[in-house]
């Protein structure tokens, strides 16, 4: 089997977010960037089907800014075999990077494309699902299993009301949730190898997709400040305090 991985750069997850001044976006200059953490699932998922035997080759492909060679060098540590950068300093919405993908696949024709549940720097949830529908295959999102199973998988999937298990066709598109695995830090001599595989770096205008943005964001501004936290000496202190808050809420 050969496995496709989408992996996206983002603003690290230890880093506190900062919007730019003019409220045109969040701040990315001079902030640690790294793989978004649903990737990494996806990552050694595909790395850990390999050690099994169960995939012979694995790709990884990340489209951003050239900088995102950091991410596939990464996913190329944990144990994928090639990378593809696909470059840009553009903004690319979601449905560009599905119909970017796509072209991906069409040249690489895996078996299972793996990508994260969602990148956190937008928390869209939408380009495995759109991969899916215009590739016409079937997906499994939200996996927190994959198992191999004749021609095809089996995946768990976490949903609102519990787990949820799918067999699936190949070739298929699977999203990571967090509990699918917990993703290694390769060792410094994975990561001294990783330099040594394949990484091709490529224009975007080499993939003939449209990405002239759908939408304009108008304005990103921080959340608002939350009210610190009360601690209440007892159940009947904490019980009256609900009380006061509901009815200040009733009387709104
Ligand atoms: P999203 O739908 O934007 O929340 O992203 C879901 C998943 O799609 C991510 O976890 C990645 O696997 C993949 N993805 C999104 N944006 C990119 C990108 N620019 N490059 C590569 N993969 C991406």
């Amino acid at each position: 089997m050969k496995i496709l991985v989408a992996v996206k750069r983002v603003v690290d997850h230890a880093v506190r977010v900062r919007v730019r001044p003019d409220g045109s976006g969040v701040e990315t200059d001079n902030v640690r960037m790294s793989m978004n953490p649903f990737c990494k699932h996806a990552v050694e998922a595909a790395v850990q089907l390999a050690e099994a035997g169960q995939a012979s080759e694995i790709v990884v492909v990340s489209i951003g800014p050239k900088q995102s060679t950091d991410v596939v060098l990464t996913a190329l540590a944990m144990g994928a075999h090639r990378g593809l950068v696909i470059e840009t300093n553009e903004r690319v919405e979601t449905l560009a990077v599905a119909k970017l993908l796509r072209a991906v696949v069409d040249a690489e024709k895996p078996d299972l494309v793996l990508l994260g549940k969602q990148a956190v720097d937008d928390d869209s949830n939408h380009v495995g699902q759109m991969l899916a529908g215009l590739l016409g295959w079937p997906q499994a999102t939200f996996a927190s299993a994959i198992n191999v199973v004749g021609d095809g998988l089996d995946v768990t999937r976490e949903v609102d009301f519990g787990r949820v298990a799918i067999a699936l066709e190949l070739p298929a598109i699977v999203t990571a949730d967090l509990r699918l695995n917990t993703p290694r830090n390769a060792a410094l001599p994975m990561v001294m190898k990783a330099r040594q595989k394949p990484l091709a770096v490529r224009p975007i205008a080499e993939f003939g997709v449209d990405i002239t943005p759908r939408l304009t964001v108008e304005k990103v501004a921080p959340p608002p400040e939350r009210s610190p936290g009360k601690v209440l000496p007892s159940v009947e202190a904490l019980a009256a305090a609900l009380k006061a808050d509901i009815a200040e809420l009733e009387a709104l």
